[in-house]
């Protein structure tokens, strides 16, 4: 049985509680209380092995958010959630992902006063890739849709990350958000 735990982003109301309780209990929760921030654990089997996943369902970053330590410590990947009918939510996820690869960049960088930083920003080298799936919630809601798929499976390409569309209410791809992310940690 492995253990890995995964971190749930992304700017307030996009669905990082309804797509956790989905997949953690099979069901949608209409009103869940956006101010909390919970814990789950599910066993899942992906590829012939158990994972024991711990989710942090976190109550939601805007720009100016600091990453506490139960968002940063010990976490092995994270799920980043925008919503397809807010575009403050698609630009809110690039900050937040900005500020990951500042931290992770931070952790694992020598303090050596000879060692140089990197001129490109380190997105791609192994040393910072950070295990990420970028998820595009609430595709149910075509009508109010502000933003294409084509925007963030390009947002997702120049991160290196895994993307998804969602609906937690449909049920459609919750599981597999989950699969995605433990492939994810699994090839880091
Ligand atoms: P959080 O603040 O990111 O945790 O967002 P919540 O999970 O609390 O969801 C915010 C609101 O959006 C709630 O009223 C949910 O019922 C609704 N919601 C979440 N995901 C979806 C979805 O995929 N489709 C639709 N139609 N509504 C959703
Ligand atoms: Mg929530």
């Amino acid at each position: 049985l492995k253990f890995r735990k995964i971190a749930v982003l992304g700017y307030r109301s996009v669905g990082k509680s309804s797509l956790t309780i989905q997949f953690v209990e099979g069901q949608f929760i209409e009103c869940y209380d956006p101010t909390i921030e919970n814990t789950f654990n599910k066993t899942i089997n992906f590829d012939g092995q158990d994972f024991y996943l711990q989710l942090v369902d976190t109550a939601g970053q805007d720009e100016y958010s600091m990453f506490s330590r139960s968002h940063t410590v010990d976490v092995h990947g994270y799920v980043l959630v925008y919503s397809v009918t807010s575009m403050k939510s698609f630009e809110v996820i690039k900050v937040i992902h900005s500020k990951l690869l500042d931290m992770v960049g931070k952790i694992h960088r020598p303090s050596s006063p000879h060692y140089a930083p990197p001129l490109e920003p380190p997105c791609f080298c192994q040393m910072c890739r950070i295990p990420t799936v970028l998820v595009a919630n609430k595709r149910d809601l075509s009508k109010q849709r502000v933003v294409q798929t084509e925007e963030g499976k390009k947002l997702a390409d120049s991160w290196g990350a895994a993307f998804l569309e969602s609906s937690a209410k449909q049920n459609d791809t919750t599981v597999q958000i989950f699969k995605m992310i433990i492939q994810e940690i699994e090839k880091a």
